[in-house]
């Protein structure tokens, strides 16, 4: 055990007594010293380097998944608006229900698809098309009194055809389940607007990858062109008995509630000579080129059933001249 009082011990004291004072030592570090220092310097360095790009790393990835975080829910929210707003009722949010009893005119437009350019000779086959549908009209209802014809949009006496370039490709309009509401929904886009009273009839040489000649699409009765050349399930011989078997879909045709023989989803199941007949299954006689307009006058044109409507009554259908 030191005793602190001892003077000898004290430095001060021996100072105090005039004692010799040894030299304070200076140690010189010596070259291996001197790298071993240099290294364990190096390596605090480094450590405390790894120190810091470890924390910057972490404050980064904080800083990132706040960021994506932000992103996720930003798209979270995005998907869900746009999910509520296509699904479901589609159809009647972008076309809204129509009262059949305002149709009073029908525009007859030809779209082209944006990568398909416009062939000439189209107007032409369009204008023929039109002409024959309004002509069959007009000898399907002769029988009943005078024959009728469904009221074209026109100019100078003449019907007006109409053009409409789409801002989307012909694949992308083929390749859907709902073609004829893609092409509906696509007009809309490019700027295309129906009014209240009208409904149009569509050309669009398009071949869609269900095969059907036409389909339609609230007040739009669209016909793929390009499609049908032969009769097949939903198709008639030509343009001009596709044009008017949608107009007729457009106009209400065949309604299941009141129609006699109705069935195979608005259409009828008795007679393949009906221009509204579907021949859906291997069982149905095959649609004819002989196509008629309710030859019964039971299903959905002249029919007398209470709360149903007939379509021959409808505002559309202008006499003959
Ligand atoms: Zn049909």
């Amino acid at each position: 055990m030191t005793d602190a009082s001892d003077p000898n011990d004290d430095p001060f004291a021996a100072l105090l007594r005039g004692d010799p004072v040894a030299p304070p030592t200076i140690h010189e570090a010596s070259a291996a010293e001197r790298a071993k220092e240099n290294e364990m310097l190096q390596r605090a360095f480094q450590r405390d380097g790894r120190r810091t790009r470890r924390r910057n790393r972490l404050r980064a990835m904080r800083k990132s998944l706040k960021i994506y975080t932000i992103v996720i829910v930003f798209v979270a929210a995005l998907l869900g608006v746009f999910w509520w707003q296509t699904s479901g009722s589609t159809q009647q949010r972008l076309l809204p229900t129509h009262e059949l009893r305002d149709i009073r005119v029908v525009r007859v437009i030809e779209v082209t698809a944006a990568d398909r350019p416009d062939p000439a000779g189209t107007d032409t086959e369009i204008r023929n098309q039109i002409t024959n549908m309004n002509q069959w009209f007009r000898t399907e209802t002769t029988a009943d009194g005078a024959g009728v014809t469904a009221n074209l949009r026109t100019v100078d006496r003449a019907f007006k055809l109409e053009h409409v370039t789409l801002l989307v490709r012909a694949d992308l309009l083929s390749g859907s389940a709902t073609p004829s509401l893609e092409v509906a929904q696509a007009m809309s886009s490019a700027g295309f607007t129906l009014g209240a009273d009208e409904a149009a009839i569509v050309f669009i040489r398009i071949r869609p990858v269900s095969p059907i000649c036409g389909e339609s699409a609230a007040r739009y009765a669209v016909v793929f062109s390009t499609a049908c050349s032969s009769a097949t399930a939903e198709s008639a011989s030509n343009s001009s008995r596709v044009a008017a078997h949608e107009l007729l879909h457009v106009l209400g045709a065949v309604d299941e509630r009141c129609a006699k023989h109705a069935g195979a989803n608005g259409h009828v199941i008795d007679n393949p000579h009906d221009i509204m007949y579907a021949a859906s299954s291997a069982t149905a006689a095959p649609k004819s080129a002989d196509e008629h307009l309710d030859p019964g006058r039971d299903d959905y044109w002249g029919i007398t059933k209470a709360g149903c409507t007939d379509i021959a009554k409808l505002p559309l259908w202008v006499k003959a001249k």
